[in-house]
């Protein structure tokens, strides 16, 4: 696994370094922007850990530029604590998951690995997404909880196809909106707060554990129970 670093700050990125290299990660580090954009350009990774506060390029610009760019990298931002804007922001710019600064190493070693399991996972199209009981056949559009069956409707099945096709992250809303209603939807702000409620409420009618979590400030989340 090799992962680059983008931290200006010396400290953390020689700790973070140390603390990788321990975990048998090969890593590499950039202390701004556009550093990042050249070892990108040079080498391949399995991961981006990509500070928010940088020289030059912040993050979210960087995030912007290698997503153009077509790569496809699983990247963790590291935020400041308690913005909730730079979460979002972070997530729209093509982030994967965002890590609040200052954080446990513990965490963020559970982080990387749950984004590189995704990577592992993706590279075989799956036709059957499952989470925990949850099973959605994306060709005949059923979905299951256990042995019961759900009926949805196309946007409640497009809405949780996305949800699962994306299990573990958190996603923004406009994010959710603009992947199932577009760019150019002009209905209701509240569009996806009502249909989450509606794929609850079908998801968990018989008392089953919630698989669609809130992420307080940000969007929603497929996981299992928290
Ligand atoms: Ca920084």
């Amino acid at each position: 696994m090799r992962v680059l670093i983008v931290e200006d700050e010396a400290r953390i990125a020689r700790f973070l370094k140390k603390g990788l290299e321990e975990e048998s990660y090969a890593v590499d580090v950039a202390t701004d922007g556009s550093a990042a954009l050249d070892w990108v350009a040079g080498a391949s990774y399995d991961l981006i850990l990509l500070d928010v506060m940088l020289p030059g390029l912040n993050g979210f610009e960087v995030c912007r530029i290698l997503r153009q760019r077509g790569i496809t990298t699983p990247i963790l931002m590291l935020t400041a604590r308690d913005e909730v804007d730079d979460r979002v922001t972070g997530l729209d710019a093509g982030a994967d998951d965002y890590l609040p600064k200052p954080f446990a190493f513990k965490e963020l070693l559970a982080r990387l690995r749950a984004l590189t399991r995704r990577t592992t996972a993706a590279a075989t199209p799956e036709t059957v997404l499952k989470l925990a009981d949850l099973t959605l056949d994306t060709i005949t559009h059923r979905a299951r909880r256990g042995e019961r069956e759900i009926e949805l409707t196309a946007k409640e099945y497009a809405l949780l196809e996305y949800l699962l096709r994306h299990a573990h992250r958190p996603l923004s809303r406009t994010l959710i909106r603009e992947s199932i209603w577009g760019y150019d939807y002009y209905g209701a702000s509240n569009v996806v707060d009502v249909y989450v409620r509606h794929l609850r409420q079908k998801l968990e009618a018989h008392g089953e554990p919630p698989l669609i979590h809130t992420v307080r400030g940000v969007g929603y989340k497929a996981d299992e129970a928290e």
